[in-house]
């Protein structure tokens, strides 16, 4: 068992799988969560060689507490939200998302399919840690029930939100990377069904990720921008391992960043609802606030995580809401990053303005940004993080914003520190009028995470 307190990280519970987050661990983890529901709960996972056994083990936690549990199989993170929402009392999804095979975790939904609240995690950290979960009797011991039908009932909603006749007009050449992950069972279809001629890379499900890692990173994205080049395609796009993201490359082969897809939906959703309220978090471009003012829209930012980002659009009635990597919200639909429509609302997009992607995102606001990691052990995040503010407090006179790490506003920029929630490393953001300013400022990030950890 460990021995830290706090299970739960930006989404979930995450871990190298079968040593800290063993069957046991999972089990009983899904006991104390299932504990609070007492109801039917909807269990989905990715593509991951562990997922199965992980699977199994929360079954008979949940179980064991009197939930029933509907098994909908291996898909994307956002159908098993999708189900939860129009189904279900809770959910859980086997995934480690974009993190290395070796790893695997848990995501906990509300009857909403949001990731839960930090009170309901703490709820579920005691019931783990200092209380028993709910045993139930043998003749109050839940059902397991299946549903294979989600996948394609997914794919039919998000079709059901774009102008299908327009996408299929434009007959667009597509080639699709999976990455081996969730996005398999679904991406490759939907975009039949959107009338795209397709090419697939890495679109067999496989939880050794042969082809590439499962986070969509520009380095791990060379054989799709390859291929873009190759069959001169309009666009090239990549999932990472539990399909709740979307990174395009453009059809000359470039990666083109979240921010900049996230950029292009936002200007069209506000269009369409003639404004409204942008949800995205503190690490996101300056080009979000740009193109929100000059159509209608306000923004408003939370600390870095979807789920929070995903609770602030149900709370404040906002029609759009994302991140910088490439998560994309549409509340409407799902309560949580979507990959799939994110797809098909950006080849609307393309369709119906009928301009290639390279030529809509020139058309954006230009910023540049940079972004740098460091490692840092969990166990020292606090500590650098306080003193790293105090430095900056001390050194500066520059407007700081700690929403979430520290954000440091300068009249040419900003630069955001924070600690993971997921990893042992720290991140740095910045944002600037130019890309040398943009490497200087994550440079002298990272060298202030350097000065403190030890
Ligand atoms: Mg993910």
């Amino acid at each position: 068992m460990p021995l830290e307190k706090r299970l739960f990280g930006t989404f979930g519970v995450r871990r190298t799988a079968n040593n800290v987050l063993t069957p046991e661990f999972a089990s009983r983890l899904a006991a104390a969560y299932g504990t609070l529901v007492q109801g039917t709960v909807a269990i989905g996972g990715d593509t991951r060689t562990t997922t199965p056994m992980f699977m199994n083990a929360i079954t008979a936690g949940l179980l064991s507490s009197g939930c029933d549990v509907v098994d909908i199989g291996i898909l994307p993170t956002p159908a098993v939200q999708y189900a939860v929402r129009n189904y279900y009392d809770g959910g859980i999804i086997v995934t480690a998302s974009h993190n290395p095979p070796k790893f695997n975790g848990l995501k906990f939904v509300d009857e909403f399919g949001i990731g839960l609240s930090d009170e309901m995690e703490i709820k579920i950290e005691e019931i783990y840690f200092e209380k028993e979960p709910k045993r139930a009797s043998w003749d109050e011991i839940g059902e397991i029930y299946q549903n294979s039908s989600i996948v394609e009932e997914y794919i039919d909603e998000v079709l059901k939100n774009v102008d299908i006749e327009a996408i299929h007009e434009a007959r667009l050449n597509v080639v699709l990377d999976c990455g081996s992950g969730a996005g398999c069972v679904t991406a490759p279809y939907l975009l039949r069904k959107l009338g795209c001629v397709l090419t697939t890379l890495n679109c067999q499900a496989d939880g050794f990720f042969p082809g590439r890692d499962p986070e969509p990173i520009e380095e791990n994205l060379k054989d799709l921008k390859n291929a873009v080049k190759d069959l001169n395609a309009d666009i090239g796009l990549a999932h990472d391992g539990d399909a709740d993201r979307t990174i395009c490359i453009d059809e000359y082969g470039n990666f083109v960043l979240g921010d900049k897809t996230f950029a292009l939906v936002e200007k069209q959703m506000l269009k369409e609802n003639n404004g409204g309220i942008i949800v995205t978090t503190v690490a996101t471009s300056q080009a979000i606030y740009d193109i929100a003012s000059e159509n209608n829209g306000e923004v408003i930012a939370t600390a870095v995580g979807d789920l929070l980002v995903a609770r602030e659009l149900k709370e404040q009635n906002g029609i759009f809401g994302g991140e910088e990597n490439g998560g994309l919200i549409f509340p409407d639909f799902v309560y949580g990053r979507d990959a799939a429509m994110t797809v098909a609302k950006l080849l609307e997009i393309i369709a119906k303005e009928k301009k290639t992607l390279s030529e809509l995102v020139s058309e954006l606001p230009v910023y540049y940004s940079n972004k740098m990691k460091i490692e840092c052990p969990d166990d020292q995040k606090v500590e650098v993080m306080s003193k790293i503010v105090k430095e900056v407090e001390k050194t500066t006179d520059y407007n700081l914003d700690t929403t979430d790490g520290v954000k440091i506003l300068k009249d040419d920029g900003w630069v955001i520190i924070r600690p993971s929630g997921t990893e042992p490393i720290f991140r740095c953001f910045s944002e600037s009028d130019s890309q040398e300013k943009a490497n200087e400022m994550t440079s002298w990030g990272i060298s202030l995470v350097k000065k403190f950890k030890k």
